[in-house]
């Protein structure tokens, strides 16, 4: 269960196993604190959503080695209120941006390593830096150094029962193969996640729809903490029927597919439900991240299900995909292998073929249809050579904006708007106080290792005085 003997009375007990609760573990430890790390998932799947990371957002005022240009604090700020449309508790905000600033050495020190962009591995990008070997490399050095510093770890170890009513002591049931254990600890710092991997839960927000979900990543977010917490009096924040989902391969896994499931060619074909029709311009966002606007037009669709499609053309300017294509050589064999109507599809894009520019002198970006609705209003390409292809689309929950509250100092905040003063809580549990809604790329990691770091060295002052 242990890599080390449990603590039965710790200064501070971090519960979860990505990177909030790594970055919460060595902050505390490192703050003179005795720390108990409890996490569900087994070692071997230890890290939560965290394995599935790339990279974070970070605020800096000029180039460094791992990061070109400078990315300012106000540019931070106005990005967050723009996606978010003004959901965003604002103290917070300036804490997760300030405290981003810093956060960059702080991780080094406690040995992840980044990419240099010199290197030309990665897409240029001045407001986010990029893991050496990803999020699972990034939680195997923060487990290291957790460990090297004298952080209690269990796997296998899921917290089902808490109490901390009492403003002195928390407690915390612990289930590990059928048994549990008491633990009673000085304070707590909630780092558990989100609740997206709670089938039921989601059928409750988004009713039979859900169904249809894939879920990106950890099966263990399913938010037992998050509902103990709410339990307890908790006031939530966010709305569990708003979730960041994108398009995905719908032949991939059911939970944890990761990044190399998403559909990235969306702009290349067409998109057609499961009666082949189309649903929506194509070509309305050609940026690089325009396939999480699909995920929630695709959770639209009659059972959650869509295809994209492509012809040769098409397929050649996608980028290579985990799975490969379903391909046939003309659109009534492959629509008989998607198990769709062969005659809807051929006359889907016997029109959509039609609004096309036949000369096709225009560049890509300005061909658009006409006369089609919806319209497709960019790289409009007649579909008209073998073979042909298609993808099963899905919608894939990356994580729903909804959470418990907490306060600038990331103790969580009771229904009377009071702060239990030695309950916190840190990443994607409490992320909806600043994302209520939207997503910036490298924000997850940002929430989760800027105020798992500071919620440790809260809870270690904490300890201190109880
Ligand atoms: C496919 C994918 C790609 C992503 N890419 C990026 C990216 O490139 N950049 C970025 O910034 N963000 C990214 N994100 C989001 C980012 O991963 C998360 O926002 C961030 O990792 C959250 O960290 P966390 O520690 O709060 O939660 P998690 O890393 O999810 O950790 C939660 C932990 O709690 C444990 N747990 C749950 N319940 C219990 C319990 N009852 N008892 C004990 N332990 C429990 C889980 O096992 C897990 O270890 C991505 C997410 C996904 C799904």
């Amino acid at each position: 269960m242990s890599e080390t003997v449990p603590l039965q009375t710790p200064d501070v007990l971090v519960v979860g196993g990505g990177s909030a609760a790594l970055c919460a573990a060595i902050a505390a430890r490192r703050s003179g604190a005795s720390v108990r790390m409890v996490e569900r998932a087994p070692a071997s799947l230890r890290g939560g959503n965290t394995r599935h990371a790339r990279n974070f957002r970070l605020m800096h005022d000029g180039p460094q080695w791992y990061v070109p240009d400078s990315y300012g604090e106000d540019t931070f700020f106005r990005d967050l209120v723009r996606v978010t449309r003004g959901a965003t508790d604002q103290p917070l905000a300036r804490l997760l941006i300030r405290g981003s600033a810093d956060i960059t050495p702080w991780l080094i020190e406690n040995g992840v390593r980044l990419q240099d962009p010199a290197g030309g591995a990665m897409p240029y990008s001045r407001r986010t830096a990029f893991f050496l070997g990803g999020g699972k490399a990034m939680i195997n050095a923060l487990y290291a150094t957790a460990l090297k510093l004298g952080v209690t770890i269990d796997y296998d170890s899921e917290v089902v029962a808490l109490s901390f009513a009492d403003n002195r002591r928390c407690t915390a049931d612990i289930l590990h193969a059928g048994s549990i254990e008491r633990v009673t600890a000085r304070t707590m710092i909630a780092c558990t996640g989100g609740h997206q991997a709670n089938l039921d839960w989601l059928r409750e927000s988004f009713g039979p729809a859900a169904d249809g979900f894939m879920i990106r990543g950890t099966p263990y977010d399913t938010g037992t903490v998050l509902r103990l917490l709410f339990d307890a009096g908790v006031k939530p924040v966010g709305d569990p029927a708003r979730a960041h989902m994108v398009a995905v391969d719908a032949r991939g896994p059911k939970f944890d597919g990761g990044i190399v499931t998403r559909i990235t060619a969306i702009p290349h074909g067409i998109v057609v439900d499961r009666c082949g029709q189309r649903f929506h311009d194509e070509g309305e966002d050609a940026r690089k991240t325009h396939f999480a606007r699909w995920g929630a037009r695709i959770a639209e669709c009659p059972d959650q299900i869509a295809y994209l499609i492509l012809d040769a053309k098409g397929l050649e300017r996608a980028l290579p995909t985990a799975l490969p294509p379903i391909r046939a050589d003309s659109i009534a064999e492959l629509a008989a292998k998607l198990g769709l109507d062969p005659a809807a599809m051929e006359t889907t894009i016997r029109q959509f073929n039609a609004a096309t520019d036949a000369t096709g002198d225009a560049p890509l970006n300005d061909r658009a249809t006409t006369g089609l609705t919806p319209p497709k209003s960019r790289a409009a390409v007649a579909l008209t050579e073998p073979p042909f292809a298609a993808y099963p689309l899905r919608p894939g929950v990356t994580f729903t904006h909804f959470g418990v509250a907490v306060d600038d100092h990331l103790r969580v905040v009771r229904n009377d708007g009071t702060p239990a003063h030695h309950v916190f809580a840190a990443g994607m549990i409490m992320a909806a106080n600043v994302l209520g809604d939207g997503y910036l790329a490298g924000l997850g990691v940002a929430l989760s290792t800027v105020f798992g770091r500071l919620a440790g060295e809260a809870a270690a002052r904490q300890s201190r005085t109880t």
